[in-house]
């Protein structure tokens, strides 16, 4: 009898994973990083969303000015992944693109920002990143921005503990514009206070693209109880990584496996349900274990996760379905442009 795959006929999507840069191996050819298109193919990976990532620096003019260079450069080289004659992946801005694209047997590249800092103070740059296809904005990176408090304040930046008491002013208003735009609210690296305002207030349903779960491995950058039980009221996700010292305290790569990153994805499904948790790598940013140190590698977590009673629904669900869901609610509430 042949055995079934638990990963057949999964419309999988990975929320995060870091882009060379500023110059790096080319993303077309099986090279050096954990993903690249050929690793994607391989590990039946429909879609990414790539961040262009912002280091938290300095909140004056120069600062800002730098941020603002280094997003669109960063967005440039991921829609260059996908370039016009269709050689590489999909630009796949919408849930219906990336559904088109899976049919298609194409790998979606979805834009995505990592540390508002890209938008400095200015509100109209989400409309300018909102037109290049970005589909989430992570609200900080480590280190408070203009928007709000993160959950590593930067010393070397002169952080005070909480600077706005969680979302500023400017990152409630950012909050309402990127609702407007179908922009999701990414929550990881945010300060526990400013991700239950934030989930209060976003009409959308925020989510953590790469987090994990506190009660499991207690690190800043990990989601408590409480954390959790509020993504799960207002419909969001958690979306599980598989960064090691987030899996386990002072874990190393080598000594995990998937099924520690299983342990996390089952705390979080008995805590809020199978509609509320997903999975973002954060491939090329720090994430691997054991097993899956590449995206080639993805099914095995599937067959980790098939091992302990998820079924195909709830798997579809896991690694892609639920991500979708947000994404259909984004566009549904977003204004006309
Ligand atoms: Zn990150």
């Amino acid at each position: 009898m042949k055995e079934i795959d638990p990963h057949d006929g999964i419309l999988a999507i990975d929320t995060h994973v870091d882009i060379p840069w500023p110059n790096g191996p080319s993303p077309f050819e099986d090279g050096p990083r954990c993903v690249d298109l050929p690793k994607l193919k391989a590990g039946r990976i429909a879609a990414v969303c790539f961040a262009a990532y912002i280091p938290q620096d300095k909140r004056d003019d120069a600062g800002h000015a730098a941020a603002a260079g280094r997003v669109r450069a960063m967005l440039d080289a991921i829609a260059a992944m996908a370039p016009y004659d269709g050689s590489g992946g999909l630009l796949t801005s919408t849930a219906e693109s990336i559904a088109q694209a899976y049919a298609a047997g194409k790998t979606g590249i979805i834009p995505a920002i990592e540390n508002g800092y890209a938008m400095g103070k200015d509100l109209a740059a989400l409309d300018e990143f909102a037109a290049r296809g970005v589909r989430y904005i992570t609200l900080t990176h480590n280190g408070h921005n203009e928007l709000a408090d993160a959950a590593i304040p930067r010393k070397d930046l002169d952080n005070v503990e909480s600077e706005h008491g969680g979302l500023s002013e400017l990152g409630r208003a950012a909050i309402g514009r990127m609702n407007e735009l179908g922009i999701l609210v990414d929550v990881s690296h945010a300060a526990k206070s400013t991700m239950l305002q934030a989930a209060a207030l976003s009409r959308t349903p925020i989510l953590a693209t790469h987090s994990c779960v506190r009660a499991l491995c207690d690190h800043p950058r990990n989601l408590d109880d409480e954390q959790l039980e509020a993504l799960q009221a207002v419909g969001g996700l958690v979306q599980i990584t598989i960064v090691s010292n987030f899996l386990r305290p002072k874990g190393r790569s080598a000594d995990l496996s998937v099924a520690d990153i299983a342990d996390h994805v089952d705390y979080a499904v008995r805590k809020i349900g199978i509609d509320h948790v997903g999975i973002g790598t954060d491939f090329d940013g720090g994430g691997g274990v054991r097993g899956f140190m590449n995206a080639s590698q993805s099914p095995h977590l599937t067959k980790e996760l098939a091992k302990r009673g998820y079924d195909h629904e709830a798997l579809g669900k896991i690694w892609g379905g639920n991500f979708l869901r947000l994404l259909r609610q984004a566009e549904a509430i977003q204004a006309p442009r």
